[in-house]
């Protein structure tokens, strides 16, 4: 199931992206009981998509056209930080630890997963622009990422349960400015700029996208292919995440956990490919979606 928020006129709903594409079911019509909000209604658990998909089944009233919506982030307010781990697949470790960008950890690949934060308050929805000039220090980098949705919360979840926790996925752009993450020596501002965490276009239901290990990564900026990576590179895989956040820490229905990026952002390149006012991101995962962003 694509799970989606969208705004149709001053109204903010949920709705299940139709197959073929370019028609949604809002739930707020065909199934008026079940919360409008997307992290109340992951709190329901199965439950909630048994129902939504009874509803949606059983009546075409909310069956409307995608082209008369604006589709918002997922979970456009999310209630916690987005948790995000920093050098998770082995080739982008050892471009950004030598890139002259990487103040955090000696070396190139790390041990243990590092993990920080981006504010809720940087979150936008799709097509939405980037405001790259909210880094005035001009060095904006993208990051196209999976994202783990938690279903069940928990606690001290061991990796052999950790999946049974993992409701769905959507993309995240990790945007980035370069020079904050460095200069300040740890990664929290550099990331939790005003709209610098794009996300969408959906959550879609862990069932539907199965073992992770077989999808793959595809950025491009202006069309150009910046990233093209399986996410089986992942040094630390989704249960190892979920796991190792979970040790003494309550993990909630609804919390993001970005799993990191691939090889192919900005600074990577000699001299380094900064995005611009006018450049157009998308990142692909197969199954899961196309996240596009323009740059303002
Ligand atoms: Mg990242």
């Amino acid at each position: 199931m694509h799970l989606i928020t969208f705004r149709r006129g001053a109204r903010v709903s949920i709705g299940i992206l139709n197959a073929p594409a370019g028609r949604l079911t809002d739930l707020s019509v065909s199934a008026p009981d079940l919360p409008g909000d997307m992290q109340d209604f992951i709190a329901l658990g199965e439950g909630g998509l048994t129902r939504a998909a009874a509803a949606h089944a059983a009546s075409s009233d909310g069956d409307i056209d995608l082209a008369d919506v604006q589709l918002l982030a997922p979970v456009p307010t999310p209630r916690r930080n987005i948790m995000c781990v920093g050098k998770n697949y082995h080739e982008h470790a050892r471009e950004f630890h030598s890139s002259g960008f990487d103040a955090a950890g000696k070396q190139a690949v790390p041990e243990h997963p590092i993990i920080f934060t981006k504010l809720p308050s940087s979150v936008i929805g799709p097509d939405v622009p980037i405001p790259s000039g909210n880094d005035d220090t001009g060095s904006v980098d993208y990051e196209g990422e999976l994202t783990i949705v938690i279903g069940p919360g928990g606690r001290d979840i061991a990796p052999e349960n950790a999946l049974d926790h993992v409701y769905g996925y959507t993309i995240i752009n990790d945007v980035t400015s370069r020079t904050q993450q460095h200069r300040f020596n740890q990664w929290f501002l550099g990331k939790s700029l005003d709209g610098f965490c794009p996300m969408g276009p959906a959550i879609v239901t862990a069932d539907e996208v199965g073992d992770v290990s077989l999808i793959r990564l595809l950025t491009t900026v202006n069309g150009e292919i910046r990233q093209d990576a399986p996410v089986s590179d992942l040094i630390f895989d989704v249960p190892t995440l979920v796991s190792t956040i979970s040790r003494g820490r309550t993990l909630l229905a609804g919390d993001l956990i970005a799993t990191g990026t691939a090889a192919g952002v900005g600074i990577g390149f000699n001299p380094p490919k900064f995005l611009q006012p006018g450049d157009q991101v998308n990142i692909t995962f197969d199954r899961i979606g196309t996240l596009r962003n323009p740059v303002t």
